[in-house]
């Protein structure tokens, strides 16, 4: 069975890149009838971050994207928090060091540390470990172990030829044996390094697919000769393209806003997000913009994946958040989503008529339901007027004089207001827009507003009389 993972480490505000990763993840693995896996891989203890890992999980759950396998979902495979592995870790890499393509090593970290100022001071690139532990007899390093002195555990890289990586999307990926360095696969202290883990955990979950971000080819000749010298099965490899912060450097916090719950808070829906995701890295054949995860099922080929780098643009997420909002969503979502940000507000939205009425009203108006209250606040707050509605009510006080009492019997449907306001203006001689602005800009404050019918409707009689009337005076 086609099993894929994601392996966040859970250190900080959970991230876009794993949202897109997850997707990519999840669409491959279904599109198989395969599963989705989530691990946690916890074991940098240093950065690690308790609430992190429950925040990240809700976000999946949010965006849509649960796993099928994971800490809370439970599987055939658990547990499914890195640390809770260890002790298979342990014997991985016990079972390299004896069948002789891992070593001790007794360097301390202060050793490893004076070599690379020596390096440097002699303008040396430092080339990793020189490796001088890798020749001990068998039974020096087990005489130094066994005398208590500490020590870790490092693979044997070739020292000569190359370690050639076939990436689903890239080919063949050639590494020079020179490149590669001894990596740490177990620490003093007896935990881990990423390498080693991931592998190990790959390999017991029986994750058949790796695919992950780009950032991590670099590691995947020590990943593959993990694998080699445990005899396990090779997964297929598939390193995705980057995200990249607009000036084309990857994906980063100090540079773009790359935290999820953030795009969240703000009222991106997380149908749109999930969308542009998907268009950082694949296009759909018959080229439309607007698609989902079911789309994505039915559709997606690794062939139509583009390496290019992705700009993760806000603009362009926020604009496609509108279109949601105008063209996928019906408008009791918009409404129910708009919501919780009118509450936050302190608007009285009790009445689900007039916010109905609101919401239809404004849809064309706001990319982000954040937005919702400013550009809603006319029809819940007293009014703030700016300079060119002050003027064109000065303007057209006479207009709105006279119209008032033909206003204040009328029925307020827009099909009995339209002939009321449009008559006036033709008797009087007027121009249509020397009649309407002065009555825009005193039930709004702006000039700038939904049409006439949709704005005298969601505000009510008793409210547009009443701006009106003080309009005036
Ligand atoms: N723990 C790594 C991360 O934080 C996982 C990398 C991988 O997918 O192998 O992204």
């Amino acid at each position: 069975m086609i099993k894929t993972r994601i392996a966040p480490s859970p250190t900080g505000d959970p991230h876009v890149g794993t949202i897109y990763q997850a997707l990519f993840n999840r669409v491959f693995a279904h599109q198989n009838g395969g599963k989705f896996i989530l691990r946690i891989e916890d074991t940098d203890r240093t950065r690690f971050n308790p609430e992190s890992q429950k925040r990240l999980l809700e976000m999946l759950d949010w965006v849509g994207l649960p796993a099928d396998e994971s800490p809370t979902a439970g599987g055939p495979a658990g547990s499914y928090i890195q640390t809770e592995r260890v002790a298979n870790h342990q014997k991985y890499a016990a079972q390299m060091l004896s069948n002789g393509t891992a070593y001790r090593a007794f360097d301390t970290s202060a050793e490893l540390e004076e070599r690379r100022k020596i390096a440097e001071a002699a303008k040396a690139s430092y080339r990793g470990y020189d490796r001088r532990d890798r020749n001990l007899t068998r039974e020096e390093s087990d005489a130094r172990a066994a005398s208590g002195e500490p020590f870790v555990i490092r693979i044997k890289a070739p020292l000569e030829g190359e370690v050639i990586v076939q990436d689903r999307l890239r080919g063949a990926v050639v590494f020079k044996a020179s490149e590669l360095d001894d990596k740490v696969l177990l620490k003093a202290d007896g935990m881990p390094t990423y390498h080693l883990a991931a592998m190990s955990d790959d390999h017991d979950m029986g994750v058949t697919h790796v695919i992950r971000a780009e950032e991590w080819l670099t590691s995947s000749p020590i990943h593959k000769l993990i694998i080699e010298a445990m005899g396990w099965n090779e997964p297929e490899w598939i390193h995705t393209p980057l995200l990249r912060n607009p000036d084309k450097s990857k994906l980063s916090k100090r540079k773009s806003n790359t935290s999820v719950e953030s795009y969240k808070e703000m009222g991106i829906t997380p149908e749109a997000l999930v969308n542009y995701l998907g268009m950082m890295a694949y296009s759909m054949p018959d080229g439309r913009e607007l698609f989902g995860f079911d789309d994505l099922i039915e559709h997606f080929t690794w062939e139509r994946v583009s390496l290019g780098g992705p700009v993760f643009d806000l603009g362009k997420l926020t604009w496609l958040n509108g279109r949601y909002i105008r063209e996928v969503l019906s408008l009791d979502e918009v409404v129910s989503r708009a919501k919780p940000y009118l509450e936050k507000a302190g608007y009285d939205i009790s009445d689900t008529v007039k916010l109905e009425k609101v919401i239809d009203a404004l849809r064309p108006r706001f990319d982000v339901f954040a937005d919702v209250p400013e550009k809603a606040a006319y029809f819940y707050r007293d009014i703030v007027f700016d300079d060119k509605a002050r003027n064109k009510i000065e303007e057209g006080r006479g207009h709105l004089a006279a119209l008032l009492p033909l206003l204040e019997n009328a029925a307020w449907t827009w099909g009995v207001l339209e002939p009321i306001i449009k008559g006036y203006a033709e008797s009087t001689g007027a121009k249509l827009g020397a009649v309407m602005q002065p009555i825009r800009a005193a039930l709004t404050g702006k000039l700038e507003s939904p049409g006439m019918g949709e704005l005298l409707e969601a505000l009510g009689k008793e409210l547009c009389l009443k701006r009106i009337k003080s309009a005036t005076n």
